[in-house]
């Protein structure tokens, strides 16, 4: 067996602990003769591993007993419906557009009222966060939507807009649980686990009580009404039962590596490594301005289409793999993630000098 060093922004590394510890159980999980896959989500054994899963996901993230805690599937997609469809009650909703995610948020909420674009950074490539300090936002706005930390053009913003007020909803897919967080800043967070979590398929959403209510757009169906799950306790229908067990030994090895604190000073340190690395090199440069960069995804290019796409190619005969940008800003991205450990970051900037040396 030789594992890689992976840089894929997701479905992404996860830590190699929960991968042994899933497939020593995979037969026979802890003496039921069965594998989690084949379990009902009914039994008992099922119920503590959801309700465990939730508890340490709480403690983690020191989550207030006003929010719930729902894992739901469709994807991180499927919440650029649930949330308009959910809180749009006046049909007005401000969006900040720093990237594809957050525009494809901002788009789908027009299907259901007025989505007004009340800051955006497209016209840098998406490369900063603009200045949220304020904004125009709208009065009867229902919530004010950011997506945290852009997977796609590695940006994140460094303190939250001042929404006047309003209720903040927040995309989290790409930096959940890579630093502590203030969970009563939020409305909404929410986020798909496939990036620094867990395996796809699961989506959890964190959602303060009064904004769960039966109060939703018209037409909007059971499943996509988040009363329904949180009634349920994420039970309503068979869950992603499989996955939201995965995620719950990421979250028992979170805790074990000093929990959200810990985990910040490591993405910082790997982090460091790499940014110090291509702010000297003559080569290779980060795409992002200074004070928007990402923990978890780091876009850079070397200014060559040929020689990005070589470098792409010798790093993954090095071991080196997923490093492609994403075809929008071309070059390549490493995706840094909780689980990717400091000897893979070390590893790619050994590379990169070698790279820049030779070429
Ligand atoms: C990947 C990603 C999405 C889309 O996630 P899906 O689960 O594929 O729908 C949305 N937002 C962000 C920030 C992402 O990184």
């Amino acid at each position: 067996m030789s594992r890689v060093y992976n840089f894929s922004a997701g479905p992404a590394v996860l830590p190699e602990e929960v991968l042994r510890e899933a497939a020593d159980e995979m037969l026979d999980y802890r003496g039921s003769g069965m594998s989690v896959m084949e379990m009902s989500h009914r039994s008992k054994t099922y119920d503590n591993i959801i309700k465990e899963a939730e508890k340490d996901l709480r403690d983690l993230m020191g989550i207030p007993d006003n929010y719930k805690v729902l894992f739901l599937q469709g994807g991180a997609s499927q919440q650029f419906a649930m949330i308009p469809m959910n809180l749009m009650k006046n049909r007005v909703a401000d969006y900040i557009v720093t990237g594809q995610w957050a525009k494809k948020a901002w788009q789908e909420a027009k299907l259901f009222g007025t989505a007004n674009k009340i800051a955006s950074s497209e016209d840098r490539t998406f490369s900063y966060i603009p200045d949220c300090s304020d904004l125009p936002i709208s009065e009867n706005a229902d919530y004010v939507y950011i997506c945290e930390n852009n997977t796609i053009y590695g940006t994140k913003y460094k303190t939250l807009p001042d929404t006047k007020g309003k209720t903040l909803v927040a995309d989290v897919s790409s930096c959940f649980l890579s630093e502590p967080v203030d969970v009563t800043k939020y409305g909404v967070i929410y986020g798909g686990v496939q990036k620094n979590i867990g395996p796809a398929g699961v989506v959890i959403v964190i959602i303060r009580e009064d904004l769960i209510t039966e109060d939703v757009l018209p037409g909007t169906p059971t499943m996509l009404r988040y009363k329904t799950h949180a009634d349920a306790d994420s039970l309503y229908n068979t869950p992603p039962a499989y996955g939201i067990y995965i995620c719950g030994k990421v979250f028992k090895w979170i805790r074990s590596m000093g929990g959200l604190s810990a985990m910040k000073e490591r993405n910082e340190k790997k982090a460091q490594i790499l940014y110090d690395f291509l702010d000297s090199s003559a080569l290779f440069q980060g795409t992002v301005e200074k004070n928007s960069r990402s923990l978890m995804n780091v876009p850079f290019v070397t200014g060559n289409e040929e020689l990005d796409a070589k470098f792409v190619k010798e790093a993954a005969e090095a071991g080196l793999v997923s490093l492609k940008g994403h075809r929008t800003v071309g070059g390549m991205r490493a995706s840094i993630y909780n689980a990717m450990p400091v000897e893979g970051v070390e590893a790619l900037v050994k590379f990169m000098k070698e790279f820049e040396a030779n070429n």
